[in-house]
């Protein structure tokens, strides 16, 4: 919320399904993926959320959001919202203290290198067809992508002081603003 902040937008955060309608743009964070998409559940917000992506809503998706979006989990039995065409393996880079982190080029982001910090993060197992892949770790395994109006990152853009994928994200968010306006 500070980084977008720091960018002028004003987040709130959503615990309620009317609330949706009220937002620009939608963040899903890092996180537990089991216990968000179980409190998703709880407070009713599953379904409204899925109409609400499916019908255009920016979603910026990042390590557990993009798990919670994933069309499919390996090697676990969670359900997630399959908004986000692509396969995932929960931890797939190991434990909490196999976190690291990398420098890496991102497609849309100029300028040098960006930081990534995976935290217990998701590996990006295979992608479908409408997917594009952001970045990749020098090894090649995919840790960002975009399908539309949803970017999803397996790392955590709010750990580093560099704005661009913020930036990038609220960009699409005045985009479609823009569209709705019209
Ligand atoms: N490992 C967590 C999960 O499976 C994600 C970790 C994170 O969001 N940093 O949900």
């Amino acid at each position: 919320m500070n980084s977008l902040s720091r960018l002028g937008a004003e987040p709130v955060a959503i615990r309620l399904p009317d609330q949706l309608k009220t937002v620009a743009g939608l963040v899903i964070p890092g996180g537990e993926s089991t216990t968000i998409l179980k409190l998703l559940d709880e407070y009713g917000l599953s379904e409204p959320l899925v109409r609400s992506i499916s019908a255009g809503l920016p979603v910026l998706a990042t390590c557990a959001g993009v798990i919670c979006l994933a069309d499919h989990i390996s090697s676990h039995d969670m359900e997630p919202l399959r908004l986000l065409h692509i396969s995932v393996s929960r931890n797939g880079f190991g434990r909490q203290i196999d976190s690291f982190e990398e420098d890496l080029s991102i497609a849309t982001l100029p300028g040098p290198a960006y930081r990534g910090v995976f935290i217990r993060a998701p590996v990006i197992e295979s992608i479908d067809d409408g997917v594009e892949v952001l970045a990749r770790l020098t090894n090649g395994t995919i840790v960002a992508c975009r399908q539309g109006n949803i970017v999803a990152a397996c790392f955590h853009p709010e750990f580093v002081d560099d704005l661009r994928f913020h930036t990038y994200f609220l960009n699409m968010v005045e985009e479609h603003a823009g569209l709705c306006s019209t």
